[in-house]
């Protein structure tokens, strides 16, 4: 990595509130030219980060200390709940410049809060024996609104709008890169601005379900899925449309079933495949596209 022509898309984390422990909460990494851009925060990702970094990732710094840029879908949780863990493990790794974060409505108040429930270890990490730089540990919080929300040499980052439950503000992300269009979806029913917004794209990054899962619900959970998330015969269907280069699945809902029971990724390729003859893949951690 590091040339031109050299866009990779890498799952930091691939699950959903449910903690399994083999998927991280959802982050995504995408590294133009040596300069890593993270999308979602949740459980677990700077150990993830490091994680790449040490299978030669080495764009996201040891500890994602070379993370600056940070894009969020929406406030649910699951996707930003190791908001202390990217501001301060890479701080305290080494990270000197402020991180950049845009996202929804809400995003100023949480980092605010998130700096404030620290205090105590900033004002002893700043000011005490194991003196930290003073700036790595500040963080610019942008709320943004769909259209263009960030542009530099690498890459232009463009939001839409996701339709995902009753969170007003919730985002999906298109990535034009020197070499690749990479579109993540977020969390989200189908919509027709994704349709727009990826077609013909490189990667597109998608969450869904299973229809054997849905089955096994209850009547309340699966009209929770039917406004949250997207189906498997529906995402074959917005891939026939879209006709990405290769369509990877993360955030595999299993919303509803018991807490300890598992899904089939297995069931949900076989789903989306029954209609859908491209490219499709399901992400695991640590995958790199
Ligand atoms: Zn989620
Ligand atoms: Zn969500």
């Amino acid at each position: 990595m590091g040339k031109n022509g050299s866009t990779r898309v890498v799952m930091l984390g691939t699950g959903t509130p449910r903690p399994d422990p083999n998927r991280s909460g959802p982050a995504t990494a995408i590294v133009v030219n040596d300069t890593p851009y993270l999308i979602d925060f949740g459980a677990g990702v700077i150990r993830r980060a490091t994680a790449a970094y040490e299978k030669g990732v080495t764009a996201l710094g040891f500890g994602g200390v070379n993370i600056k840029t940070v894009f969020l879908t929406h406030m649910h949780s699951d996707h930003t709940i190791g908001y202390p863990d990217l501001i301060f493990t890479s701080w305290v790794m080494g990270r000197k410049e402020p991180l950049q974060v845009f996202g929804p409505k809400g995003i100023k108040a949480m980092t605010e809060h998130v700096l404030k429930a620290w205090e105590v270890d900033i004002d002893v990490r700043t000011n005490g024996f194991s003196q930290k730089n003073p700036t790595g540990r500040k963080v610019s919080a942008h709320e943004i609104a769909p259209g263009a929300v960030h542009k530099d040499s690498n890459v232009t980052v463009t939001a839409f709008p996701a339709q995902h439950e009753d969170v007003v503000d919730s985002f999906s992300f298109r990535f034009d890169t020197p070499d690749r269009v990479i579109v993540i979806s977020g969390d989200t029913t189908p919509t027709r601005a994704l349709i727009d917004h990826s077609r013909d794209c490189d990667v597109l990054v998608h969450e869904a379900y299973s229809m054997e899962s849905y089955h096994r619900v209850s009547p309340h959970w699966q009209d929770y899925r039917r406004r949250a998330h997207t189906s498997s015969i529906q995402l074959a269907e917005i891939a026939n449309e879209v006709k990405p280069g290769l369509l990877v699945i993360y955030h595999r809902s299993n919303a509803g079933a018991a807490s300890a029971s598992a899904d089939s990724e297995d069931v949900l390729l076989d789903e989306i495949r029954q209609s859908y003859k491209g490219r499709v893949v399901a992400g695991h951690d640590l995958d790199i596209f």
